[in-house]
């Protein structure tokens, strides 16, 4: 391999090796050291590429293809650079090297663009270092600002704003740009759908929205053995009734709607003693908000009227909310026409997880394509996508842009 790599395999492994493990792993977390390194390797293969590089002032990096013409918007690709700890080489990664290396392929083959094409690597979507995600698409749509980041701090105590510094990036004023026409992005898809269906790309139709709650129910304890079932107030016993039908109720939504209780606690936790609390999140996600919010409403009154039913307390807190994201049709049409035409199979989907380009479709027309999974896996050093999928993908976004933008 020469100073930059020639192809996505060796790419690939290059930028795996800004924070990589022995075990396979990478971890590349806001701000750290290999998180500079990468961004400042990358730079280096963007301009080695004749593209135009800069960094905004939290250190969003990008390479830009110009239009000769002065007031030309543009097309902005790619994705982030950041990763979770331990997580795998594909994830974000895989977004911006297609990034460059589309552009680098389109300049060397039709020369200047009519509308300007610009690769973005993301400093931050994960959320894995601060308890913030979606950093670097979240201050470029203007959907965030330093406000967000006052008083947060990583596991070490070290500041969001210390750190920042630290990779010489200051707290300044934020640029919005204006000139953002189109976002598309290119990603692994992190679940097992397109292997299962034994197809190459996935169109994205939506970005699920969810909504997470934590639900505290409240008895009385007692003697197991002294206290007559019909004088209890167990909190279990509510508890479980409100969770097998919230089940019920979502196996009547439609199939597009998941949810899970993933913890539950029970108070005081002890052989014979009835439960005098438990307390369970449930997590639901849907691609369509008004679904989504009638099936919360729906459980919720549920829950309600099994803790009258038993004379419970109960409180219902939604801790945390992110709206469905809709993929622009008209770029999603333009996908499948490519791929119809270069006999590359498709699969319409919807994506479970979280992506930057859930906060550009509230900006601007916005799509996400994936590629797929061995396995499902992601979030892990046994992530992996073959060479000849991740060129699939590479050679969909290349006609994507050169449709678009020649
Ligand atoms: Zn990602």
């Amino acid at each position: 391999m020469g100073q930059f790599p020639i192809n996505i395999e060796e790419a690939i492994e290059w930028l795996a090796s800004f924070g990589g493990e022995l075990d396979g792993g990478v971890t590349r977390t806001l701000y750290s050291q290999p998180w500079k390194e990468a961004q400042q390797a990358l730079k280096g293969w963007m301009e080695d590429a004749g593209l135009l590089t800069n960094y905004d002032s939290i250190g969003n990096l990008f390479g830009r293809l110009p239009s000769p013409h002065p007031n030309a918007k543009t097309i902005l690709i790619g994705s982030h650079v950041d990763t979770v700890k331990s997580g795998g080489k594909y994830d974000g990664a895989f977004g911006i090297i297609a990034g460059i290396m589309a552009l680098d392929f389109l300049k060397k083959k039709y020369g200047q663009p009519a509308i300007n094409l610009e690769v973005v690597s993301f400093c931050e979507e994960e959320g894995s270092r601060f308890p913030l995600a979606l950093w670097g698409s979240g201050m470029m749509t203007g959907l965030y600002s330093y406000k967000d980041i006052v008083d947060i701090k990583d596991s070490e105590g070290i500041s969001f704003e210390t750190a920042m510094m630290a990779a010489g990036f200051v707290n300044s004023e934020y640029r919005v740009r204006k000139d953002i026409q189109t976002f598309i992005e290119l990603h692994i898809e992190q679940g097992p759908t397109l292997e299962k269906v034994e197809k190459s790309i996935g169109i994205v139709k939506a970005i699920v929205g969810q909504k997470r709650f934590r639900i505290t129910v409240k008895g009385e304890s007692n003697h197991v053995g002294t206290t007559s079932m019909k004088w209890r107030r167990d909190a279990l016993h509510g508890a479980v009734n409100m969770i097998h039908d919230l089940y019920e109720i979502a196996k009547k939504s439609d199939e597009d709607l998941v949810t899970s209780v993933g913890q539950l606690f029970l108070e005081p936790n002890v052989p014979n003693v009835i439960p005098n609390q438990v307390q369970f999140t449930v997590d639901a996600r849907h691609p369509n908000e008004s679904v989504l919010r009638s099936f919360c409403q729906q459980f919720s009154q549920q829950f309600q009227e099994h803790a009258k039913k038993k004379d419970l307390n109960i409180h219902v807190e939604m801790w945390h909310e992110v709206q469905p994201a809709q993929m622009d049709n008209k770029l999603n049409e333009i996908i499948q026409n490519i791929c119809t035409s270069s006999a590359i199979s498709f699969y319409r989907m919807n994506s479970g997880a979280g992506h930057d380009a859930q906060l550009f479709a509230r900006v601007c027309p916005t799509t996400i394509l994936f590629v797929p999974s061995q396995g499902g896996i992601s979030h892990s050093p046994l992530e992996y996508t073959s060479t000849k999928e991740l060129e699939t993908g590479l050679e969909v976004l290349i006609q994507i842009l050169h449709q678009l933008a020649y």
